[in-house]
């Protein structure tokens, strides 16, 4: 087994599944007491959240860069960035580590295209939805992201941030997210991108009529290809 870094804890909601998923899929691999090799940093998403929203992304990408280098000086031979919004700064902290990023965009955009799929909601946060580091990345695969709103895109991103990173799960959050995902569908999107690491905490495939690709289980998937392959 290669020895996989992840950066996680943005937030640790999403890390925490993450870290399930990663051993459940090795230990279902390869049977026995097996489990995936991993090394964990973990960061205070407090200062990385505050970066964000004031716009100071080579703050953020400061402080990962130096969390993924400990990662490589400790024997990480790959690294998994275990959240969507960050992979903004990819390129920063792939060459402040020297250790190869397995792409959250493009997982997911490989396992659209593998459905047959070209034309998929996008729900995630603000910073995903409107910049175009994802989006184009996705368009890049031959993936087009339709994305809600200005309102709904707002109401999206706050409960990510006031709710689903701090542990909390609340039925009228989920009601709004399915309003969000049946109107993407009324637009078109043959697919829904859960592009954001804990939105699989609110909603799944049980809550709209068409395809879901939740971001946290396609890296995960790919994660476990590197570590076994
Ligand atoms: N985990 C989230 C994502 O996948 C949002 C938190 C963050 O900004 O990292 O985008």
């Amino acid at each position: 087994m290669r020895l996989l870094g992840v950066l996680g804890g943005m937030s640790w909601t999403s890390t925490e599944a993450y870290y399930r998923a990663l051993n459940t899929q090795v230990a279902g691999r390869l049977g026995g007491l097996h489990s995936a090799r991993l090394l964990l940093h973990s960061v205070d998403f407090d200062g990385i959240a505050e970066r964000q929203h004031s716009g100071d992304w080579p703050g953020t990408a400061e402080i990962l860069a130096e969390a993924a280098r400990g990662l490589a000086a400790g024997g990480a031979e790959g690294l998994l960035l275990a959240t969507n919004t960050m992979h903004k700064v990819a390129p920063e902290i792939e060459a402040a580590s020297g250790l190869e990023l397995l792409h959250i965009a493009d997982a997911t955009a490989a396992a659209v295209r593998a459905a047959g799929l070209g034309r998929v909601g996008l729900l995630a946060t603000a910073f995903t939805m409107e910049d175009t580091f994802y989006v184009g990345r996705l368009a890049a695969h031959g993936v087009e992201a339709l994305v809600p709103p200005a309102a709904q895109r707002a109401e999206v991103h706050r409960i990510i941030y006031d709710e689903l990173v701090l542990d909390v799960v609340r039925d009228e959050s989920r009601a709004v997210y399915r309003r969000v995902m049946a109107d993407l569908v009324d637009a078109g999107s043959e697919g829904l991108i859960l592009g954001c690491t804990e939105i699989g905490l609110l909603v799944g495939s049980g809550d709209t009529t068409v395809e879901v690709f939740d971001s946290t289980v396609i890296h995960v998937a790919a994660a476990v290809e590197w570590i076994l392959g």
